[in-house]
């Protein structure tokens, strides 16, 4: 977790019934003069015949000291407080005595001596203890259960301070630069992003549903035509997806579209705004931020977010093998397929480390992995028996092998062994620690391919989005080949954000649903009111949108954006907090003209 960055100074309290300071306030200058704080105990300790307690607040502990001598009434409240209960104390600041002094905490040279003291909520005994940092031992689900009490911890604020410092950063530099903060609906028409919308029931015109947006897309293009130009929106955005690990099924955006601008203008907004949010979070980018072509990515990298904190880059291997007789590798030639490796560096593995690499390979989809030492001028492998020296010598070379390093080698499809061999790059790296503490790698990912051929769906589907402009003229022939004007932008391996320029043109956007398999009918149902817009004077525009939860999340340090959202769901989208998602009454169902079908184990 970095310093807490750029929040405004904390406002002084207006003296009231409960408090005239902040715990964390507590200074020399109070020393001799009297306090009144609230907050919360934080813990308690009997000494002989005084009670001392650390309290409390937003801002930070100080110590109160409960001693009989100064007030009986407090005394024996203090006696009896128990951590968590709410309080409200007042008495004379006062210095500790060299030898109690906590050097652990800001306020650690003073104390409270308690003159009066007010219990204004008991608490009953915490399910974990609030104290200290750390999710430490307790299941997530008992702290998302009880996140109202795991809020309370350190860590938990600060991570929720940082998120609001860097939208508020976002702000003030796309304000700065002229942008116009438009909210977008929440119920409303699907748009598409690629995943399952979630869907409301309308009461009033039973039998329609309204969707909640996958992201604002369609209407930030709207707001282009209607002419602002330059528009942001902090915005809620709904994917009904099989959750993946560190999904949520709501998340927020920071959604961006400007107007009359080409990827280089798009581009270097963002760079600016980049550099400013992250450097109020502490962490520098240097711009200009390095690009990558998708292709080059995918060869060099194995993935279209490339961690490039480390080295271990791939190498394709095939042309060094075109000859081979190694029946492993010459079927997998033959067959259209590559034989790709990397060079993993000098370690020293067990024969079952080895072994547990290969396993590794397999349940991430390849055949096999072939693993090797360079050892003179040939390997010290299983291998090595099946090659000629003179390919074991050239792929040396293309691995740029010195003695002792270790190869790993795929041979696949080129999809599986870029994704495999990418995969096991990134996870080895960690395993090993060759990530280097505290280092941040950017790229802009360019030059992506337009569409994809999808196997399951035996149709072409937009990388990004179908509203994506792209180079030159489409040629329905090879729709594989056409370029995309869109970029990503990848910090450490993890997309934080992705656009484009848009397609401004109506008779190219209809062009597009059409290879995408969406006949002219379709495309006006769903939608007629972006193709009927774009006809009336459309700007060249393009645009960006950003993971927040996952921005806070790489900024906070933490591996799960859940730590930065203060009430996430689980992991199969549930709520434990509030039950969430949950049954709803007969009338409301009847009322909104719904029948649930139940599965048959609940009937
Ligand atoms: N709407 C896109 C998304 O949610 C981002 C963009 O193209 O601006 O990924």
């Amino acid at each position: 977790m970095t310093d807490q960055p750029d929040v405004p100074e904390f406002p002084a309290q207006r003296g009231n019934a409960y408090r005239d300071t902040w715990c964390g306030e507590i200074s020399p200058d109070r020393v001799g003069g009297e306090a009144r704080l609230a907050g919360w105990v934080n813990r308690r300790r009997d000494h002989g015949g005084l009670v001392f307690i650390d309290l409390r607040d937003r801002t930070g502990l100080v110590q109160l000291v409960f001693d009989p001598d100064d007030s009986g009434t407090a005394f024996a409240l203090g006696h009896k407080l128990r951590p968590e209960d709410v309080i409200s104390v007042a008495g004379p600041v006062v210095e500790r005595s060299a030898e109690t002094v906590n050097p652990e905490i800001p306020t650690g040279a003073f104390e409270i001596r308690v003159a009066e003291a007010d219990l204004l909520s008991d608490a009953q005994t915490p399910p974990f203890e609030i104290e200290g940092r750390g999710a430490s031992e307790v299941g997530e689900e008992t702290r998302l259960r009880y996140r109202y009490l795991d809020l309370r911890r350190e860590n938990m604020r600060e991570a929720l301070q940082l998120r609001a410092a860097i939208v508020r950063a976002m702000r003030t530099q796309l304000d700065g630069d002229g942008f116009v903060e438009i909210e977008t609906p929440v119920l409303t028409r699907s748009t598409p992003e690629g995943a399952r919308d979630f869907l409301v029931p309308s009461r009033l015109q039973q039998g329609s549903f309204y969707a909640l947006p996958q992201s604002p897309q369609l209407f930030k293009q709207l707001l282009m035509v209607a002419g602002f130009e330059r528009y942001y929106q902090i915005a809620r955005c709904f994917r009904d997806e099989d959750l993946r690990a560190d999904r949520q099924p709501d998340f927020t955006q920071l959604d961006i579209e400007m107007s009359f601008v080409e990827v280089e203008d798009v581009i270097a907004a963002n760079e600016r705004l980049m550099a400013h949010v992250l450097g109020v979070a502490g962490i520098e980018v240097d711009l200009p931020i390095p690009r990558i072509s998708h292709d080059d990515a995918i060869a060099r990298f194995g993935t279209d977010r490339p961690d490039l904190r480390f080295g271990m880059e791939l190498t394709d291997l095939t042309d060094a093998l075109r000859e081979t007789e190694f029946r492993v590798f010459r079927g997998t030639i033959d067959g259209g397929g590559i034989v790709k490796g990397m060079n993993a560096g000098k370690r020293d593995l067990a024969r079952s480390e080895l072994d547990g690499l290969i396993a590794d390979a397999q349940e991430l989809g390849a055949k096999g992995l072939v693993w090797a030492f360079r050892e003179g001028d040939g390997w010290r492998s299983p291998t090595a028996k099946f090659l000629t020296e003179a390919e074991l010598a050239s792929l040396n070379g293309a691995l740029g092998a010195e003695e002792g390093d270790l190869l790993l080698i795929v041979a696949d499809e080129p999809k599986v062994a870029n994704q495999v061999l990418g995969t096991m790059r990134t996870r080895l790296a960690e395993r090993w620690g060759d990530i280097p503490e505290g280092a941040n790698a950017f790229c802009w990912i360019v030059d992506w391919p337009l569409l994809e051929w999808s196997e399951d769906e035996g149709r072409w589907t937009p990388l990004h989005h179908p509203f994506t402009a792209f180079e030159g003229e489409i040629d329905e022939s090879d729709p594989g080949a056409i370029r995309a004007r869109a970029y990503d932008l990848v910090w450490n391996g993890s997309e934080i954000g992705g656009g484009s320029i848009r397609i401004s043109d109506s008779a190219q956007q209809e062009q597009v649903l059409t290879l995408l398999g969406i006949d002219a009918e379709e495309a006006e149902a769903r939608f007629g009111f972006l193709l009927e817009a774009l006809r009336f004077g459309a700007p060249p525009h393009g645009g960006i949108a950003y993971g927040i939860d996952r921005i806070c999340a790489l900024a906070a340090g933490t591996e799960s954006i859940r730590d930065v959202i203060a009430f996430p769901k689980t992991a199969s989208g549930g709520d434990p907090l509030t039950g969430a998602p949950a049954p709803v009454d007969e009338r409301q169902l009847r009322e909104l003209g719904v029948t649930v079908r139940r599965p048959p184990a609940q009937q």
